[in-house]
């Protein structure tokens, strides 16, 4: 509602803010969202565990030895529970998640799914859904197969169903289906009960896979995280019990780099699955298993860990959410969201105003996820979404860091309003 002088006045009084902001020197970083530092001391007790002399699990395994693919069973007794499987559908396998959904993709593209006339390599063209915004790795992994990414639109209570039934209802080649049920990566959206029934009783190809991604099931800025849906057990009662694979790990919870996946699934699907993982390694790393057993005990283990994460973790969201109400409230130039966990926030700028925005703080030394990153093939077609990682930076750098971003993103929007 600014006249072009007001504007133009604006734009001058940020450009000398914007000036101020590079003659700092910075050298900021708010890209991925990693666990801080303090967050992954609080996993330290690891390190000493299991001990000298417990090598062994509940049934009398050495888990120092080679075997047992399925991983301990006290350990997916713990994640089962939280993940909504029960322990006998859950495999419990390495340190990352994102490598059983890059894996269980090549066994389906080279040998096909046990719903598959034949491997998906062979069926000609390959898609797969991409609500978005959506997690860049798993666009990453479709991307690098050549597979076709086709993009869903994101709704407050999970990706727009009637979309993609429009869609899998019509085209075979679609095999598969990204989703970040819990907290979304970047979102912060929660699938309701009624959008995730529906996605398990779309019409499609008999071979066609959700990726049920539970990367954020229990990571909550709130008092308690939402009840997992029992997706399996849904997907069963839809007629479709092979449709969805369950993921999850550790990797925010303990260490990043030395936590445990998960990987949970009907019979059919783990059997197959385990066959081909089972062609890869002799078995997981139940060392590291035993001694997140040894840690957590059982789920409200889990639970209490969590909050201790979420202590570290409230503030940083407060912050970050008190400058962009505080710089960004009154302008009208931007909306963000206000999650309830996760690892992000998620800023959208005028159209046409995101790649300006992270170049300008590119340029100030505030290193922001790469314009596009959220949408597959790095496309967003409005050029608007920005996604704020608040969780590994100090917070004396987060606050500097988002001051810096609220300027940039108020610079761009001039510069958008006055072209
Ligand atoms: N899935 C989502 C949605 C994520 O945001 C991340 C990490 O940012 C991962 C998976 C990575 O998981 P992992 O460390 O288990 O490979």
């Amino acid at each position: 509602s600014m006249s072009a002088d007001n504007l133009r006045d604006t734009q001058a009084e940020l450009r000398k803010l914007y000036d101020e902001l590079c003659g700092l020197g910075l050298s900021l970083d708010i890209t991925r969202g990693k666990p801080a530092p303090d967050q992954l001391d609080l996993s330290n007790g690891l390190l000493a565990l299991p001990g000298e002399g417990d090598y062994r699990d509940a049934g009398g395994t050495d888990t120092r030895n080679y075997g047992g693919i399925a991983g301990l069973k006290e350990l997916r007794e713990i994640f089962g529970e939280l993940l909504g499987v029960d322990a006998a559908d859950l495999i419990a396998f390495g340190n990352s998640s994102l490598q059983l959904m890059h894996d269980v993709t090549v066994a389906a593209l080279l040998h096909g799914t046990p719903d598959s006339a034949e491997p998906w390599a062979k069926q000609g063209t390959v898609k797969f859904l991409c609500p978005a915004p959506g997690y860049d790795r798993h666009f990453a992994i479709t991307e690098s197969f050549g597979i076709e990414m086709i993009t869903v639109p994101m709704n407050p209570d999970g990706p727009d169903v009637a979309a993609i039934a429009e869609l899998t209802a019509n085209d075979p080649s679609i095999k598969g289906l990204w989703v970040v049920p819990t907290y979304s990566n970047p979102t912060g959206v929660t699938f309701s009960e009624e959008v995730t029934r529906a996605l398990l009783e779309v019409p499609a190809a008999d071979d066609f896979r959700i990726y049920w991604d539970n990367a954020y099931a229990v990571h909550t800025l709130v008092e308690a995280p939402p009840a997992p849906h029992p997706v399996l057990e849904w997907a069963a009662q839809a007629g479709h019990p092979n449709r969805v694979y369950v993921l999850g790990s550790t990797s925010k919870i303990t260490f990043a780099g030395g936590g445990v996946a998960f990987f949970g699934a009907s019979a059919d699907n783990l059997a197959w699955f385990s066959k081909h993982l089972g062609i890869s390694t002799i078995g997981p790393d139940k060392v590291n298993q035993l001694r997140h057993v040894r840690f957590f005990g059982d789920a409200d283990g889990v639970r209490a860990h969590m909050a201790r994460h979420r202590e570290l973790l409230t503030p940083k969201f407060t912050l970050v959410l008190d400058i962009l109400d505080d710089r960004l409230g009154d302008a009208k130039v931007a909306d963000w969201s206000r999650p309830e966990g996760g690892y992000f926030i998620n800023l959208d700028v005028l159209d046409g105003a995101a790649k300006r925005t992270i170049e300008l703080a590119g340029n100030a030394g505030i290193a922001l996820t790469a314009a596009g990153s959220t949408y597959p093939y790095k496309q967003d077609p409005r050029d608007r979404n920005i996604r704020l990682a608040p969780t590994f930076p100090g917070i004396d750098d987060l606050r500097t860091a988002m001051e810096g971003v609220a300027t940039c993103v108020l610079l761009a929007a001039t510069e958008t309003l006055l072209t």
